[in-house]
Parts: structure tokens; C-alpha cells; sequence
């Protein structure tokens, strides 16, 4: 059993077992006998079966939500979103089984057709930022396209998949297609890696283990989506709406207390109006309600754990501080929301991906410039670009090397447009039209009709 922690307060708020790698591999061996069944039903019934999971979330929203809010302390109105996310993505891939279409494909002396078979069991791993939502979208595509899923949470965050779990069979999702696997990373993750019946695995995290676990997927030529870390570019041109630009960068960072894999932690302002960004920036900071991640006002609430807080105070200590927001006092493992100058792109706190509300600032002379500084980072996940001219918009866009760039707004993810790193970022876009085909290999079946 291990504990779980509301990081609000610290106080423990449940237990949940640690599963054992026999257990897993039982576990296993269930989903694979269920694969089975499920990539045979109909898919209107798979379809059916889907929606009715999108509604049974729907109607345990504000539960989940306020699980979340214990579990991870996230602000009520975050652990909403997430909640409708889940219900949206289930929706959304609700819409996959019937439409999930070969090609017929001209040739001389029969017929060719293609077909989008599913892979098996998938194996998802969770983070702990953002528990709901990257669950989701890796089991709503995965079990649209007839595979069987094992999910393992983040040990810090499990509550809401093992919830999601029971409402997947009080919606009637069929024994063993969707398990939840409670434990450590070591153990019931690294197996989702070495068993021969996990035919793809589905894994958010570091780029550090992100990395380890594409080594050992190799091994067995398992296919695999990595979505890992980042550290985006907000670039702000001098002739952007700097009030609108100042007043929504700190969202843009200190979301989920800035354990966002797309935080903007890097803001690059135009050398001519970096004074008065700064000037509008430092209000907006001040600003941010950090507080009961519970309330219904709070903007912002604590880091994970202890130890992440202590990690990103490791970033601050000796960097040359702007100005900071605020923190409640008492218990629970709270961060101020933090400006840093940065004294050049070689500063620690600009190059490594902190995962907690410090953002980093610095000037850049011209387009060519803000570029080449966004670039070079070995991340590429998401980014912003402010301007008012249209061309340079575009241009910048086109020249970050990132997933999911927005212009004059902060927004990556929307559940039917992809979603995914570059570089050492990622591999693979979950969510929109194409995420499907990732839980699927494509079989072309060739039929003679000669005599
Ligand atoms: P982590 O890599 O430590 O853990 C992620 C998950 O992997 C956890 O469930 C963990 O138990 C499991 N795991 C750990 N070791 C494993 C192993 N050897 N084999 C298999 N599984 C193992 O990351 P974290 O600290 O939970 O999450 C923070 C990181 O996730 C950040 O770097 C962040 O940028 C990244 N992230 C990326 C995205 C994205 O979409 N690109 C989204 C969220 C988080």
C-alpha cells in the first residue's frame, strides 16, 4: 500500500496498493484474452459502448473534479476542464469505430484493400500533472480502434484513474478491456515495456525515462508515443498588444502551478518594449490568486510534493529575481509564482525544464534572433508568438521548432486537433483526426479476380 497526499494541506487522503509485477502479468494476460472479443464488436456496438462511458463521466463530473482537487490540488475549475476533457475525448473517439476506413487501391488482376487493424493490448503511463486528461487520450483512441488497455497512474495521482476504471464498467465497458494498474514505474510500468503481449505503449513523462523506455521497446519492436517535456517560447514582438500579451503570459506559465509540460517558461521580449512588458507584467504576477486550490476563485494551488517544491526553489536560489506573486502560509507545498531575468540563454533556470511557476525573461533584438534563442533548446513542445503583423506571424510560427505553436493566445490543446513534441519532446501527435492510426497497423489484403 502506498499513501496518498492532498498536497494542499499534506495530509494523507488515502492508500492504494502497489501492484506486483505477477499481478500485472495476470492483468496482462486478461486484457490480451479480452482483445479478442473486443476488436470483434460490431463497431456501432463499440461505438455505443463508448458513449455511454463519455456520459457516465458526465455525469460524475463535479466527482471527479473534486478528486482531483485532493489528489493533485489542482484549482476546482482545472479539475473541471479535466473531468470534461475526459468525457469530450471519449466522445470524440466515439465517433472512430465506424469511420475507421481502408483504402481500395487500383490494381491490375484483383482487388486491394486496406485495413487499420488494432495493435492489441496498449499499455499507458501517466505523469502525475496532469492524471485525467493524458489518461484519456491515450485509452479513448486505443479502445475506438478495438484494442484492450493497461493503465498505470503516476504512484502520486492514481484516484481519479481507478475512478474512471469503475465508471468504464458501470458504463458497460466489457471485463478486462480497461484495467487500471496502481504502482511503481519500476515495477508495473517497466513491465508494460517487457511483456511480449503489450503490443504498443502510450507513455507521458520525463524525457529521462521517456527515453529508457523507447530503448526497451525496441527491443521488441513495440510501437510507442512519447509525449516528454518542454520548455517553450512566448515571444513577444514590440508591436504586439503588450497588455494583453503581459496580462495572459503568467496563465500561460503558472497553470497547474506551472507543471504543464507546455508552459511558456521563456519569455522573450523585443529589446524595445522588454521595460514595458516587465512594467505590465509584474501586476498580472502579483496578481494570481494562489490559494485553496478548492475555492472557487483560486488561480493557482500548490506543487505535487515536497520534493518538487524543494527542486524548483533549487532553480531560484542565486538567479536574479524580477518580482514574485504570492503564497498562502501553513501547511502544504506551496511556490510563489516567480519572475527570473535570465543573464544570458546559458542560465540553468533558462535551459532546464523546472515544472513548477518560475518563468524566465529575456530581451532579443530581432525576428531572426527570437528564433534562433527559441530554437535553441533541445525541447520542442509548444510555444507562443505575439505580433500584429500577419507575416511575421506566420513566418515565426513556420520557423519554431515546436508542436503546437499559437499566435497572440497560449492555447496547445484542443481534443480534435493534434497535440505533440518535436525533438527531444516527443514522438508520435495524440489527440484530432490522425491519433487513431497510432493504435492501429495498416494490413493490405490483395484478391485475385482472374480466372
Ligand atoms: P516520470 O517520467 O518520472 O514518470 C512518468 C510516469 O512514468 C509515471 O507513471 C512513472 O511511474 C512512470 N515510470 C517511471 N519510471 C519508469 C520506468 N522505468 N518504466 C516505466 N514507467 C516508468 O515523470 P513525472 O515526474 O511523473 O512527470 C513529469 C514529466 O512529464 C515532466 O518532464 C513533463 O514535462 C512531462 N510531461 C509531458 C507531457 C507531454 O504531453 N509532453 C505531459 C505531461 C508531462
Amino acid at each position: 500500500m502506498s499513501e496518498v497526499v492532498d498536497p494542499a494541506t499534506g495530509e494523507v487522503v488515502g492508500f492504494v496498493p502497489a501492484t506486483s509485477v505477477g499481478e500485472v502479468d495476470a492483468a496482462i494476460a486478461r486484457a490480451d484474452a479480452a482483445f479478442r472479443r473486443w476488436r470483434g464488436v460490431a463497431p456501432g456496438e463499440r461505438a455505443r459502448v463508448l458513449r455511454r462511458f463519455a456520459a457516465v463521466v458526465d455525469a460524475h463530473l463535479e466527482e471527479l473534479a473534486r478528486l482531483e482537487v485532493r489528489n493533485s490540488g489542482h484549482t476546482i475549475g482545472n479539475a473541471r476542464w479535466e473531468a470534461g476533457n475526459v468525457r469530450d475525448v471519449l466522445d470524440y473517439y466515439a465517433g472512430a469505430p465506424e469511420r475507421l476506413t481502408g483504402r481500395q487501391i487500383p490494381v491490375p488482376g484483383g482487388l486491394d484493400v486496406t485495413f487499420h487493424e488494432p495493435l492489441g493490448v496498449v499499455g499507458v503511463i501517466v505523469p502525475w500533472n496532469f492524471p485525467m486528461p493524458i489518461a484519456a487520450w491515450g485509452f479513448a483512441p486505443a479502445l475506438a480502434a478495438g484494442n484492450t488497455v493497461v493503465l498505470k497512474p503516476a504512484e502520486l495521482t492514481p484516484l481519479t484513474a481507478l475512478r474512471l476504471a469503475e465508471l468504464a464498467r458501470e458504463a458497460g465497458v466489457p471485463d478486462d478491456v480497461f484495467t487500471v494498474l496502481p504502482g511503481a514505474g519500476s515495477v508495473v510500468g517497466e513491465r508494460f515495456v517487457t511483456h511480449p503481449a503489450v503490443r504498443k505503449v502510450c507513455f507521458t513523462g520525463s524525457t529521462e525515462v521517456g527515453t529508457r523506455i523507447m530503448a526497451g521497446c525496441a527491443a521488441q519492436v513495440k510501437r510507442l508515443t512519447l509525449e516528454l517535456g518542454g520548455k517553450s517560447a512566448n515571444l513577444v514582438f514590440a508591436d504586439a498588444d503588450l497588455e494583453r500579451a503581459a496580462a495572459t503570459a503568467p496563465y500561460a506559465v503558472f497553470d497547474n502551478a506551472g507543471q504543464d509540460c507546455c508552459a511558456r517558461s521563456r519569455i522573450l521580449v523585443q529589446r524595445p518594449a522588454y521595460d514595458r512588458f516587465l512594467e505590465l507584467l509584474e501586476p498580472a504576477v502579483r496578481a494570481l490568486r494562489v490559494e485553496d486550490p478548492a475555492r472557487e476563485t483560486a488561480e493557482m494551488g500548490p506543487l505535487i510534493s515536497a520534493a518538487q517544491r524543494d527542486r524548483v526553489a533549487g532553480y531560484v536560489d542565486g538567479a536574479n529575481v524580477a518580482f514574485a506573486g504570492s503564497r498562502p502560509d501553513g501547511p502544504g507545498f506551496w511556490y510563489a509564482p516567480t519572475v527570473l531575468l535570465a543573464d544570458s540563454p546559458a542560465d540553468r533556470h533558462w535551459r532546464e525544464e523546472i515544472f513548477g511557476p518560475v518563468v524566465s525573461v529575456l530581451p532579443f533584438d530581432d525576428e531572426a534572433d527570437a528564433i534562433r534563442l527559441a530554437n535553441d533548446t533541445e525541447y520542442g513542445l509548444s510555444g507562443s508568438v505575439w505580433t500584429r503583423d500577419v507575416g511575421r506571424a506566420v513566418r515565426v510560427a513556420r520557423a519554431v521548432e515546436a508542436g503546437n505553436l499559437s499566435v497572440n493566445s497560449h492555447s496547445s490543446v484542443r481534443y480534435w486537433t493534434p497535440f505533440g513534441g518535436m525533438k527531444r519532446s516527443g514522438l508520435g501527435r495524440e489527440l484530432g483526426p490522425d491519433a487513431l492510426h497510432a493504435f492501429t497497423d495498416v494490413k493490405n489484403v490483395f484478391i485475385a479476380t482472374e480466372e
